[in-house]
C-alpha cells in the first residue's frame, strides 16, 4: 500500500481525524506533558488494567487462600483464560498458549524441549542480531545437554548489520540442524522476518522451528496454526501493555503436546490432578504444561483487560495504523531529517510490510546526546547503541500529531545543537 503524506501539521490533524481507533487514546494513562514514543519497550498503562490491579487486590483482601477457587475470576485458571485470550490475537488455538513465566525463562524451557540433538543433527540456528537474553539462554542449553556452544549455535550474519537475509537462514538449514529459533522482529531494526516462509523452508528439511514474538505480539497479526509454526515466546508488557515485568506467554503447536516438559513444574499438572500431590508429574498435555510456578496474580492482572482492549480494537486494524504511522514517520524524517546539517538514516526496512511497529532513527555519531534531548523535551524515545534512537508510535494511544511534534522537536534540537549539553555516556537503562 502506497500512503500519500504531507509535511504539514494540519494534515496530521486530519489523520487523527480519519483515524478509525482514536477513540482508544482517551482508555490509555498518558504521561503529562510528554510524547510517548517507547511503547516497544514499555506499553501505557490503560485505565481497564488499573481496575483489573485494583479487583484483584480487593478479592486477596476478601477471600485471602479462597480467591485461588472463589470470586467472578477465580485465579487457578487465570493463566488459562488469559492465554485463550492471547491464542486469538497470535492465531492459535486456545490450548496451545498459557501465560506463564517470562520470556528468557521461556525460552529456556521451549528449548530444553525442543532441543533433542541426536546424531548430525546438533545445531541450532539463530542470528547474531538477536537480543542477547535469547543467545544467553540458547548458549545455556546447548551447554545443558553437554555440548560446545561455539561448535553447535549457529548465529546468522546480518549483511548490514541491521537486516537478517530469509533466503540465507533457509540455505544454512542442513541435515546437522536441530533447531532453528529466531526473532519474529529484530529488536534494533525493526525487521519482520517473513514467518511463514522460514516455517516451510524449516519442516521441508524436517527441522523444528521456534519464534521470540516479543517485538510483534500485539501490533502485527500473526497465523500461528496456520503456519503450522512449532513453538513461540512473547512478553506482554511491550505492545500488549500489560505492565513492568508482567507475565509472559508461550505457545505449543498441539502436534507436540506428547513432549516432555523438561523445565517441569507442579503447574504443568493435569489441573484436577495438581492437587493430588502425586510426586509423578502427570503433564497436562497442552501448553499449560510448560507451566512452572504459581503465577503471580497481581502481575496477571493488568494483562487481562489489556488483551480485552486489542480484541476490541482488533489485530489487523491495529496492523494497518500501526504500517501507516511509522509510514508517515519515515515520510516526515525523509522531508525533514534526511539531508545535511541533519544526516538521519531510517535503519528500518523501507516496506512496511518488513517491519513491525517501530522505526530505527540512526545518527552516526550523536545519537546518545541526541537521545537525551529528546527526553529533556518530554519525548520519550529509547536508544540502541551503537547509534539507534527508536521511535514507536503504537495505534492504540498515540496520535499522528504526536509524530509529527517529535519530528519538529527533533529538528530542533539538530538546528540549535542543544544535544551537545549533555554527555555522551548512555543511561543504566535506556
Ligand atoms: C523484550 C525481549 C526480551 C525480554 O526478556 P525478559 O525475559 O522478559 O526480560 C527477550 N527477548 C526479546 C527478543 C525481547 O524483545
Amino acid at each position: 500500500m502506497q500512503y500519500t503524506f504531507e509535511p504539514y501539521r494540519n494534515f496530521a490533524e486530519q489523520l487523527d481525524q480519519e483515524d478509525m481507533l482514536k477513540q482508544f487514546r482517551k482508555n490509555f494513562h498518558i504521561p503529562e506533558n510528554t510524547l510517548y514514543m517507547d511503547g516497544n519497550s514499555l506499553g501505557l498503562f490503560s485505565k481497564a488494567a488499573e481496575e483489573s490491579v485494583l479487583r484483584v487486590l480487593k478479592e486477596w483482601k476478601d477471600y485471602a487462600i479462597g480467591g485461588w477457587m472463589g470470586g467472578d475470576k477465580p485465579w487457578f485458571f487465570q493463566p488459562e483464560k488469559i492465554g485463550y485470550k492471547c491464542a486469538s490475537i497470535v492465531g492459535a488455538e486456545p490450548e496451545e498458549v498459557i501465560m506463564t513465566g517470562s520470556t528468557t525463562l521461556n525460552i529456556h524451557s521451549l528449548i530444553s524441549t525442543f532441543y533433542q540433538p541426536r546424531g548430525n543433527r546438533t545445531k541450532i540456528i539463530a542470528d547474531e542480531l538477536n537480543f542477547p537474553s535469547d543467545i544467553y539462554a540458547l548458549k545455556g542449553q546447548i551447554q545443558s545437554k553437554g555440548l560446545d556452544p561455539e561448535k553447535e549455535l549457529i548465529l546468522m550474519k546480518s549483511p548490514d548489520g541491521r537486516c537478517l537475509d530469509e533466503n540465507a537462514i533457509a540455505s544454512a538449514m542442513t541435515d546437522e540442524t536441530a533447531l532453528v529459533f529466531l526473532p519474529s522482529v529484530l529488536f534494533r531494526s525493526g525487521q519482520l522476518l517473513d514467518m511463514p516462509f522460514l516455517i516451510r523452508e524449516a519442516h521441508k528439511k524436517g527441522i523444528c522451528i521456534g519464534f521470540d514474538c516479543c517485538h510483534s505480539a500485539g501490533v502485527v497479526p500473526h497465523r500461528f496454526s496456520e503456519w503450522d509454526l512449532d513453538f513461540a515466546v512473547w512478553c506482554s508488557y511491550k505492545y500488549m501493555n500489560g505492565g513492568p515485568g508482567s507475565p509472559g506467554f508461550l505457545y505449543v503447536n498441539k502436534k507436540h503436546f506428547n513432549k516432555t516438559p523438561v523445565l517441569a513444574g507442579w503447574y504443568g499438572c493435569k489441573k484436577d490432578r495438581q492437587f493430588d500431590m502425586s510426586i509423578e508429574f502427570d503433564h497436562s498435555k497442552c501448553a499449560g504444561g510448560w507451566q512452572i510456578s504459581t503465577q503471580g496474580m497481581l502481575s496477571a492482572a493488568p494483562v487481562e483487560s489489556s488483551l480485552d482492549l486489542i480484541l476490541e480494537a482488533g489485530i489487523a486494524p491495529i496492523r494497518e495504523k500501526s504500517k501507516k504511522m511509522t509510514s508517515y514517520l519515515a515520510y516526515l524524517v525523509d522531508v525533514y531529517l534526511s539531508e545535511s546539517p541533519y544526516h538521519f538514516k531510517i535503519g528500518t526496512p523501507l516496506d512496511p510490510e518488513k517491519r513491525s511497529g517501530h522505526i530505527a532513527l540512526e545518527h552516526e555519531t550523536e545519537a546518545v546526546r541526541i537521545g537525551k534531548a529528546l527526553l529533556a523535551n518530554h519525548v520519550v524515545p529509547d536508544f540502541r547503541p551503537p547509534n539507534i534512537i527508536r521511535i514507536a508510535p503504537v495505534p492504540l494511544y498515540n496520535t499522528y500529531l504526536e509524530v509529527f511534534e517529535v519530528v519538529q522537536i527533533l529538528k530542533r534540537i539538530m538546528d540549535t545543537k542543544e544535544y551537545e549539553n549533555y554527555s555522551k555516556k548512555r543511561g543504566t537503562v535506556s
